[in-house]
């Protein structure tokens, strides 16, 4: 069973039906997307066999879509590297999976030079690569569920990038998952790849394939909340998976600008927490229009969730929580020790099922560290309720331990969003001689507003216990972000980084 073929399905199905589209405008239908996967495919055979890795950098493009596809049919495996990485990073990924061919958008071309010596590189939509298109293509190769489809490399807010191997039935899983759980996906419906296509927003492109939907890549290749908008208003039924960051960009768009995305239908939203007050504002601007998935590049977007209906409810319990287990996917809360924890006590969560990945690339000590009896370490703390609804915690490395109690720094964070006038916060344990780690909270003011902490600190005591209110506030401009747009708390924590008070 080869990924492929939920595009050669859908070639036959649906035919000149539009396929991919570069904003308002089609690039290509089914069957000419097939066809070039195929012609693709054909070349790739001259770079190397079934299994060699093809390393794709690039920001989002229409390419990208038979790109990947082309790498499926050739029985090999695709790298997708986000865009934004220093060459030497990448240069560093391709040290660690040494893939055949790289395949690069002609800016990061240019620059991958000095670090990529005599590697066989290809500029996508040049020359070389139109060549690519020429002559016939073959037959998809056979591949077995447990080959490798897609290295996906972490995004290393955690340390070093390592690459999480994705067979084709692990992608065949998390695309069943999402049309079981959160969208059935038909023809006549669109996706819009607002996040990069090297991450969330690329595994995302396979149920929607599937279904027969529009693949809509923004002109200008990023998010835009401003355009996203109007691109709600051109393309029907419009899903997209959206980091939580940038659900509040287009939830502040949306109420500046007053445009109606009258077609909106899907906003995919997770791969970091969102706040349960942010969360109420943008059900408040986009109606119940939300799915929330938790999971991780190592069970690719597929642990928990929140289905469009499991919003209609003012319930915090629910809305901070990350949902329930996703079709086809275990979770368990365990110990120390690996025993199952009842509700309401909190621990590790792991998971098993078809989603979770086969190990990391040439790594077998962090694979035997995620990896046990079949079950994924995940490294988030988090706890069920009484009706199997999972909540969320903090990964175990960011829990505080404060005079011996722990203390979760997404519930600080939670009660700090809630006051008006803070945009975002993060809160860290910085350490201490008395207590061993204090509560230490940035904050970030909502723009043309200013914080005042006599305020902030008196709403803390008001809605959290004494012991979890923070010691020190620090204003912050902004929070650094990875670029996947996570908050990198260790940055936070660095000595020396600016901080004015
Ligand atoms: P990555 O592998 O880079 O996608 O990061 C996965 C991590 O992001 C998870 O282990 C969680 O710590 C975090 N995460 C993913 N989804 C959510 C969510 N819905 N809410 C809070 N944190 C999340």
């Amino acid at each position: 069973m080869n990924i492929f073929q939920l595009l050669d399905n859908s070639a036959r199905r649906y035919g000149t039906i539009g396929a991919v589209y570069r904003g308002g405008d089609l690039i290509l239908g089914f069957d000419r997307l097939r066809e070039r996967a195929l012609l693709l495919a054909a070349k790739l055979g001259r770079y190397g066999r079934p299994g060699d890795r093809v390393m794709i950098a690039s920001k989002n493009r229409p390419e990208i879509i038979e790109i990947m596809f082309g790498i499926w049919a050739a029985g090999m495996v695709a790298v997708p590297m986000n865009a934004k990485l220093h060459a030497r990073e990448m240069a560093d990924i391709a040290a660690d999976c040494s893939p055949v061919l790289i395949l690069a958008s002609p800016p990061i071309a240019r620059d991958l030079g000095p670090f990529f010596g005599a590697m066989p590189l290809i500029e996508i939509g040049g020359a070389s690569y139109d060549a690519m298109m020429e002559g016939e293509g073959g037959a998809a190769a056979d591949v077995r569920p447990d080959d490798l489809a897609w290295l996906f490399y972490t995004s290393g807010t955690t340390g070093r990038s390592k690459g999480a191997m994705l067979t084709h039935r692990n992608l065949m899983a998390m695309t069943i998952a999402h049309r079981a759980d959160f969208d059935p996906v038909r023809s006549g419906s669109s996706l819009i790849h607002a996040a990069p296509m090297s991450h969330g927003s690329g595994l995302y492109m396979l149920p929607y394939i599937a279904g027969g939907a529009r693949q809509v890549i923004p002109a200008s290749g990023a998010f835009d909340a401003a355009d996203f908008l109007e691109l709600c208003k051109v393309h029907p039924r419009v899903a997209a998976f959206l980091a939580p960051t940038m659900v509040q960009r287009l939830r502040l768009e949306r109420e500046a600008s007053g445009v109606v995305p009258e077609n909106l239908h899907l906003i995919i939203y997770g791969g970091g927490p969102m706040y349960v007050s942010e969360l109420r504002r943008s059900l408040a601007a986009f109606g119940q229009n939300f799915a929330q998935l938790y999971g991780q590049g190592e069970a690719p977007m597929t642990i928990t969730g929140l289905r469009r209906e499991d919003h209609a409810t003012d319930d915090e319990s629910i809305l901070g929580s990350v949902g329930w287990p996703r079709s086809g996917v275990e979770v368990a809360v365990v110990d120390a020790d690996g025993q199952a924890l009842p509700p309401g006590a909190i621990g590790e969560i792991i998971c098993r099922g078809d989603v979770v990945m086969a190990g990391y690339w040439k790594n077998p000590a962090a694979t035997a560290d995620a990896l046990r009896d079949g079950w994924l370490r995940t490294g988030d703390m988090g706890s069920f309720d009484e009706k199997g609804c999972l909540t969320l915690r903090d990964r175990s490395k960011d829990v505080i331990i404060s005079g011996g109690t722990n203390i979760y720094p997404r519930e600080v964070e939670e009660a700090l969003l809630a006051h008006p006038d803070v945009a975002e916060a993060a809160v860290i344990g910085e350490p201490d001689e008395e207590w061993g780690e204090n509560v230490v909270a940035y904050v970030v003011a909502v723009p043309g507003r200013s914080i005042d902490l006599t305020s902030l600190d008196a709403h803390c005591l008001d809605r959290i216990a004494r012991f979890k209110r923070p010691k020190k506030y620090r204003i912050l401009p902004e929070l650094p972000k990875s670029s996947y747009g996570k908050v990198l708390k260790r940055e936070l924590a660095e000595p020396g980084t600016d901080i004015p008070r």
